[in-house]
């Protein structure tokens, strides 16, 4: 684990003192694997294909702020087969560090990305989450810009706990080899833990709210101001009363924690530096 990741020592949670998987990069209380969006569709559509079963976490700064009041949370994204940087803010915090991720990889491009790739290999697939127009017209326009898409069912994401299994038998009784859950994080996470074992599908993929977005419910930040990683602003001002606290606390908890590393990474460089 480099250095500079270190928490700080009273934040620090039980997971942090075992070592980062190979490959994975840590940042702060959260493991990131080296992937390029080309990269990560191979590795899930490879899944399927060869029968392996597997969980895709994005994760931004607010859910990696999120981890850390939520132990449940944090053993989640730990387990999952892949996990990814969804913010250019973690990119960049990855180069601080150089220990660089190779670029962000978004939920929301992964679903177009992954469809048009099951599209080639005969993959079927199943979404859930979100209110049942919203799934119903997302898919509608899934399948028109992916010709040929195999879905093999959908259904809305507001269901109560005991109709759980149902869902998830749902699922497996599909045959879909990709599933995308898009109940919003924590609940995607918590449905997905539960009902692993019925689901049956290879791959799941957490997708937060982005059936939303194709829907056009709503509006995804512009390229330009992704890359200046100011999308969370960009989603504040369309739900500033909603998010304002969320992403006040998280983006001040995300700054602090990374200025505090860096001080700290200086201040040992130092020390290590040989007196003239
Ligand atoms: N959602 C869902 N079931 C629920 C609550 C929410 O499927 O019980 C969907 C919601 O319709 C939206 C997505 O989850 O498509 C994200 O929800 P929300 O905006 O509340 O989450 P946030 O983006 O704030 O994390």
């Amino acid at each position: 684990m480099p250095e500079g990741f270190l928490m700080p020592p009273d934040t620090a949670l039980p997971h942090t003192a075992e070592a980062a998987q190979p490959g994975r990069v840590q940042i702060l209380n959260g493991r990131f694997d080296k992937l390029s969006m080309d990269q990560t569709v191979e590795e899930l559509i490879q899944a399927v294909r060869t029968g392996e079963r597997g969980i895709l976490s994005t994760v931004n700064v607010a859910i990696l702020m999120m981890m850390r009041s939520s132990p449940r949370l944090q053993r989640f994204i730990d387990a999952s087969r892949w996990t990814v940087a969804d913010g250019q803010p973690l990119v960049w915090a990855s180069h601080l560090w150089q220990q660089p991720l190779p670029e962000r990889v978004a939920g929301i491009d992964l679903i177009d990305r992954l469809c048009a790739r099951a599209v080639q290999e005969g993959i079927g697939v199943y979404f859930l989450g979100a209110e049942s127009d919203i799934v119903r017209s997302a898919v509608g326009i899934l399948q028109a810009r992916h010709r040929g898409l195999d879905v093999r069912g959908y259904a809305d994401g507001y269901f109560r706990p005991d109709q759980a299994p149902a869902r998830a038998q749902a699922v497996a009784e599909s045959g879909a080899g990709l599933l995308f859950v898009a109940m919003g994080v924590p609940r995607q996470e918590h449905f997905i833990e539960e009902q692993w074992d019925n689901l049956g599908a290879q791959v799941v993929v957490g997708v937060g709210g982005s059936l939303d977005v194709i829907a056009g419910r709503r509006k995804r930040a512009p390229a330009f101001v992704q890359r200046a990683g100011l999308e969370w602003a960009y989603r504040l001002a369309q739900e500033p009363r909603r998010l304002f606290r969320r992403y006040l606390v998280t983006n001040s908890q995300f700054l602090g924690l990374i200025s505090w590393s860096a001080i700290a990474q200086v201040s040992r460089a130092r020390r290590a530096a040989p007196r003239p």
